[in-house]
């Protein structure tokens, strides 16, 4: 089968390997579409921003049918329509025991530590597959995972209606927390964002501003006199910029993931202002609501999804997630 192989040192091949036999305890699926994440060009970045343990097939943000199981596997069946979540808890760590499975000392991610999706065929615990609606188109079903972990980080920050909040960043997960935040009831939502197609897209799917940084930084006292009551980092390095912008007793949410980043901090400025500060990046228990938010078609998300492209052309669908022109790129073997 066709799959994009991670060989490490930024080299990325599309290619053929042997097709995934499932272990006693998993399914195999044949993948409709895998998105892209900025994960996946951090892993394929020189030097790279994420870990991983090449040789890897890459990708995580999946939908597909289930065509085989593993002979111990339960709760699943051939023809089933499903998401999977790509990062396995172990359920027996000390995280896992003291109901943090998002902190699982024993995950072994899919595309990531071990095969993944932007490939014909994958294969995956059972207990990681949700089933979702035939009727979902499967460039929206593949925002899924991503959309999950976007619930957990906006149940972290306990935005309440009404309450102001900015997103730094309109890449897809900053997308996803524009669709979620004024989901729940957020108002005003600012995006700063400096590419003008991404600031577009943020409009499209719910922001009331857009603006780039030097926009935001004359245009701010006026939007948000008292700061921003949720900041959402979907960079990586836009913390400093999060404590700055924050309201008193503020909730931060840094989300995006960059090894490489280094930022300064005014320590004192979290302490003035009481803010709380949570990293987080998966799921915590979040699929079945991402599920029913994407069956239900309640978020417009439609605007997100900028490319789909053939596995084979996978490389270029990477290249465009890395020059900050697409927002979200998804890969239909
Ligand atoms: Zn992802
Ligand atoms: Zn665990």
């Amino acid at each position: 089968m066709l799959a994009a192989v991670y060989h490490g040192e930024g080299v990325v091949r599309v290619e053929e390997i042997p097709e995934p036999v499932p272990a006693p305890d998993e399914v195999v699926v044949h993948v409709e579409a895998c998105g892209i994440c900025g994960s996946d060009v951090q892993i394929a970045n020189v030097p790279p921003g994420h870990p991983s343990t090449p040789p890897v097939v890459l990708g995580h943000e999946f939908v597909g049918r289930i065509t085989a199981v593993g002979s111990a596997a339960t709760g699943v069946e051939v023809g089933q329509r499903v998401i999977i979540d790509p990062d396995p808890k172990c359920g027996a760590c000390a995280f896992c025991r003291a109901g943090r499975p998002a902190n699982c000392a024993n995950i072994v991610a899919l595309g990531v530590y071990r095969d993944g999706a932007l490939a014909e065929y994958v294969a995956a615990p059972a207990a990681c597959a949700f089933p979702i609606a035939e009727d979902v188109p499967a460039e929206i079903a593949a925002l899924t995972e991503p959309l999950a972990c976007v619930v957990n980080a906006t149940n972290r920050a306990a935005i309440r209606p009404g309450e102001s909040a900015v997103v730094y960043g309109a890449g897809a997960i900053g997308l996803l927390f524009v669709a979620v935040f004024r989901a729940s009831g957020a108002s005003p939502v600012v995006v700063v964002e400096p590419n003008p197609r991404r600031r577009a897209v943020a409009l499209e799917v719910g922001a009331d501003h857009a603006l780039s940084p030097e926009d935001f930084a004359s245009r701010r006292a006026g939007i948000l006199p008292l700061g921003a009551d949720v900041v959402a980092d979907a960079v990586g390095s836009a913390l400093g910029d999060a404590i700055d912008v924050a309201a008193m007793g503020a909730r931060i949410v840094v989300f995006g993931m960059n090894q490489n980043a280094v930022v300064p901090i005014r320590q004192v400025v979290i302490t003035e202002k009481s803010i709380g500060i949570f990293g987080t990046y998966i799921t915590h228990y979040t699929f079945p609501a991402a599920i029913r938010m994407i069956e239900s078609g309640s978020l417009n998300l439609t605007p997100i999804v900028s490319d789909v492209v053939p596995l084979a052309d996978a490389l270029d669908g990477l290249a465009r997630l890395r020059s900050g022109e697409a927002t979200k790129v998804v890969i239909v073997p």
